[in-house]
């Protein structure tokens, strides 16, 4: 038997620690042990990684990378009623996981973590959102982990791995796919989680690149793909206007149609036109 067998099933842990899920948080957990093993997986060989979970709350997830073998898992929870419980986990892991109670969107977890490190969470939406946008873009890349594996509603894990031509692609996509690798790996139904959410969720999983896949200027890149998914509907040549006063010959020289529109325009089509920006400084 392994530690994580001694452990109580986590409807018993919710009920003993009165940890009845809260809206404002987005409390909604995974309380199946073979789902949060089959999430741990998706993150790999985890064996040589520290992992940072953010999110953990009663820490079925946090069970489940502690089971699949990682190293040490960092696990900031914003919620102090969860402490309890994953003090418990603790204990059964000797040494393998420390809790830190606070805001993942104000703690800054790298001095905790020894490289290779990997992110895996199963967040609320909008902390998710925000977090994942940190994590593309630093001040330099390759970045502090070597994958992310997230929890997202469906469709904003659909942004994120969107394709051009498609209504999903965005600047979500673009930021996402420009130094990263992004797929889907596992998608799950509302009854997965307790209490049930009103959508679908799905699993992505980014692998960080060691290099962008197009050079451009990230400032650059960021002001382009802004301006143009902002007007969507716009063609290139009035969506990007304020950009540059000849924004038509620098469409031309990046190889881009003035009539395109930005859901048309593939990444390496944003990194060309940043570069040509760039140079007409
Ligand atoms: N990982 C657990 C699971 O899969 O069952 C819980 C998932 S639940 C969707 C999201 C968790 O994130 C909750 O425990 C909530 O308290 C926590 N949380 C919400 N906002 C947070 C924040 N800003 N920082 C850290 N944790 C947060």
């Amino acid at each position: 038997m392994g530690a994580i067998d001694n452990l109580p099933p986590l409807r018993e842990v919710i009920a003993r620690h009165g940890l009845a899920a809260k809206k404002a948080l987005g409390q909604n957990f995974l309380l199946d042990l073979n789902l949060t093993a089959k999430i741990a997986r998706q993150a790999g060989d985890l064996s040589r990684c520290d992992v940072l979970e953010v999110g953990p709350g009663p820490g079925g997830l946090t069970r489940g990378l502690l089971a699949e073998g990682a190293r040490k898992v960092l696990a900031i929870e914003k919620d102090p009623r969860c402490l309890p419980a994953l003090e418990e986990i603790a204990a059964a892991f000797p040494g393998r996981l420390e809790v830190v109670q606070g805001d993942a969107l104000e703690i800054d977890p790298l001095e905790r973590l020894t490289p290779p490190i990997r992110v895996v969470a199963n967040l609320p939406y909008n902390v998710g959102t925000e977090l994942l946008v940190r994590w593309l873009t630093p001040e330099v890349w390759p970045p502090f982990w070597e994958s992310l594996t997230l929890m997202f509603q469906r469709e904003v894990a659909e942004r994120i791995v969107a394709q051009p031509g498609s209504k999903a692609y965005g600047r979500l996509a673009i930021l996402a796919q420009w130094r990263a690798e992004a797929r889907i790996v596992m998608s799950l139904p509302p009854g997965a989680f307790t209490p049930p959410p009103k959508v679908s969720s799905a699993v992505v999983h980014l692998t960080a690149l060691p290099a962008p896949r197009h050079p451009a200027d990230p400032k650059v890149l960021s002001r382009v793909v802004a301006a143009a998914f902002n007007q969507r509907r716009k063609m290139l040549r009035a969506a990007l206007r304020g950009l540059a006063p000849d924004i038509e010959d620098r469409l031309a020289a990046a190889g881009l149609k003035p009539t395109d529109r930005a859901e048309q325009v593939p990444l390496e089509g944003f990194c060309a036109l940043a570069r040509e920006l760039q140079a007409a400084k």
